[in-house]
């Protein structure tokens, strides 16, 4: 993420560049791999996305015949009506217990709430704060930050950003200006 955005000379998300990450990241790797492997597209992708898990999902459909984001390959995604109770008898089944967070991949996801902030290590925190002063500020004059300010309260950069997510009402905050979700079904939500 940290290559990718010095890249393009700003984070996904901002400056009206879209939320890059997903496809950079995931969907053209997995493209490129998939090509690579399955030439003649026999392969049948799978995803775990679930309809409970955001509006986004809502709709998310079981089948897909020809799946644009997964080179035309037929789409399976089988957990669509599962909710968390039944997700979670699954995972008891196989022997785990649900992750008290999305998955990490990208640790921190750009569209991370308020608990997924508050525990990120120092480690984490510092590249993403040295990063964002080597990124410096577009010409516009804004800094070019991982979390966009319009949704953490103007929080500006990644310290600023934690403060806001310490805060008691930045709950109640991000009711009122809710984060994007990533519908893709290549991220976590
Ligand atoms: S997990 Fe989040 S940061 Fe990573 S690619 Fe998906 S939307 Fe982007």
């Amino acid at each position: 993420m940290v290559a990718l955005a010095k890249r393009k000379r700003g984070w996904p998300g901002a400056g009206g560049q879209g939320q890059f990450c997903t496809a950079e990241l995931k969907v053209q790797p997995a493209l490129s791999w998939l090509d690579e492997h399955d030439s003649d597209k026999l392969a049948t992708a799978m995803t775990g996305v679930r309809r409970s898990e955001s509006a986004h999902r809502a709709d998310a459909p079981e089948h897909v015949i020809e799946s644009e984001r997964h080179g035309g390959r037929e789409l399976w995604q089988p957990l669509v009506r599962h909710d968390d109770i039944m997700r979670n008898e699954l995972l008891s089944r196989a022997g785990f217990d649900p992750l008290p967070h999305r998955s990490n991949e990208c640790y921190p996801c750009i569209n991370a709430n308020i608990d997924e902030l508050r525990v990120l290590t120092e480690d984490r925190i510092r590249l993403i704060d040295i990063t964002e002063q080597e990124l410096g500020f577009t010409k516009k004059g804004k800094a070019r930050v991982r979390f966009r300010p319009s949704r953490r309260k103007n929080a500006v950069g990644i310290r600023v950003v934690l403060k806001w997510a310490e805060a008691p009402r930045a709950r109640d905050q991000l009711q009122l200006f809710p984060i994007n979700k990533c519908d893709s079904g290549f991220c976590g939500g």
